[in-house]
């Protein structure tokens, strides 16, 4: 292929989640002309992932959280959007993505896959359809297609992990009134965002509520007993449940760029603060790429959340415009949708110097400070989190 072949080449976006679209849609805010391909493992639907973990409650059905099909997108974005294609290479030298036996050229070249999730055990075929993981639209669908073959019948669903995406979807699912049971090998929920007496405020919240939790535990083994599964955990108890959910973190999937040569840490694909890879005309941005060292999962802080995207794929599109552009993340907390008591988080870079924790009964202010006394990051639940803004304001930015 000559190099004018190459200039005529679209752009082309791998992964239509919001890092994709968001970019697609940004690129398109600027130039109207310029030939863009979106190419997605998935239907391709338009979603807010955010709100799949709020959306059982409302007993909103997958479809009612698509805003825009794969058609929309394609009419909206003026874009050719191939759906149900997994790229399975990518040939950097000569420019092309290769899909099956097909060999697709590109221009540039921006990865926006995403992370999976990540599972730390096997899972016997015969307890797979008791067994969910939830990180994408299809994920909701199945446990919502599941739970509405029994209306009215309360589920018992044990959740392993208590992370964000775990005590998100606690908080969901027994608003939704199913009977929760939460499982995590640290001591308080939200380890990576609050120091253990607000996650233990948290973990109080919910116990009180009636989701029971199983802290400081491990599930030993998952046994199928004809009606529903057994927990086995490593100190011995028995949980039944009828369904689990797996919430035990996402990897950024890099094994496309790895194979292809590109520079990868266990955080993402490495990128400079202009969202490029190693290699020339390749670009990275969401949950798949590491920013400048930024993502490393250090002390809680990870940016796999949707401002750092946004602002990523604001300066994606002016770099890819033409004109060079660094990302800047600001001081974003992230915002726990745990009605049951709210939580607001911006963790530190690095472990801070202290806590100064301040509060009574399930409001608490944690500052994390370093050894001058200088605000690193924070940690607010229940009625203290209105103080939200004022800290944002004072805490240094995650990317200046
Ligand atoms: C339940 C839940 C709640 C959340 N809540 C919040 C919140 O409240 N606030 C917040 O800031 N963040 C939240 N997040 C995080 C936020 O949603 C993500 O950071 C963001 O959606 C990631 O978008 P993405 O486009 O990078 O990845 P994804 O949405 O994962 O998209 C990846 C895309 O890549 C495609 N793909 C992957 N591999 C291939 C391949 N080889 N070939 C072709 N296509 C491929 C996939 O099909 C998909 O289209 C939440 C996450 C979850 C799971």
């Amino acid at each position: 292929m000559s190099q004018s072949d190459h200039s005529t080449a679209p752009l082309t976006i791998v992964g239509t989640g919001m890092a994709g679209v968001g970019l697609a849609r940004a690129i398109r805010g600027r130039d109207g002309e310029r030939p863009i391909t979106l190419i997605s493992a998935d239907s391709g639907d338009e979603y807010t992932k955010p709100l799949l973990s709020s959306a059982f409650a409302k007993r909103q059905t997958a479809q009612s959280l698509v805003m825009r099909d794969a058609v929309g997108l394609a009419a909206t974005l003026r874009a050719r959007v191939r759906t149900h294609t997994t790229v399975d290479a990518i040939d950097t030298a000569r420019r092309r993505l290769r899909i099956g036996a097909e060999l697709l050229p590109y221009g540039q070249l921006v990865l926006a896959t995403g992370a999976a999730p990540w599972q730390p055990f096997e899972v016997a075929s015969s307890l797979r359809h008791r067994v969910f993981q939830i990180n994408d639209l299809d994920g909701y669908r199945r446990l919502r297609g599941v739970l509405d073959r029994h209306p009215g019948r309360q589920a018992r669903i044990a959740i392993i992990g208590a992370g964000l995406v775990g005590c998100e979807f606690a908080n969901d699912l027994h608003a939704g009134g199913h009977r929760v049971a939460l499982i995590a090998p640290e001591a308080t929920p939200l380890p990576r965002l609050l120091p253990p007496p607000l996650g233990r405020a948290l973990g109080e919240a919910f116990a009180e509520a009636g989701i029971r939790g199983y802290f400081e535990r491990q599930v030993s083994a998952l046994h199928d007993d004809g009606e529903g599964v057994t927990l086995v955990l490593d100190d011995g108890e028995a949980l039944a449940a009828d369904l689990v959910l797996v919430a035990t973190g996402l990897r950024p999937r890099t094994a496309l760029a790895e194979v292809a040569g590109l520079a990868v840490s266990p955080a993402g694909i490495l990128t400079d603060r202009r969202l490029a890879t190693s290699a020339p005309n390749v670009f990275a941005l969401g949950d798949v790429a590491c920013v400048d060292g930024l993502d490393a999962p250090v002390g809680g802080l990870s940016a796999m959340y949707v401002q750092p995207l946004q602002a990523a794929v604001k300066a994606l599109a002016a770099t890819l415009a033409g004109i060079p552009t660094e990302v800047s993340y600001g001081a974003w907390p992230v915002v726990v949708k745990t009605p049951l008591l709210p939580v607001v988080a911006l963790p530190p870079r690095e472990p801070p110097h202290r806590w100064r924790i301040e509060g009574e009964a399930s409001d608490f202010s944690a500052l994390a400070e370093d050894e001058s006394g200088r605000l690193l990051g924070f940690a607010l639940t229940g009625r203290c989190v209105r103080r939200k803004v004022e800290l944002a304001r004072a805490a240094p930015p995650l990317l200046g």
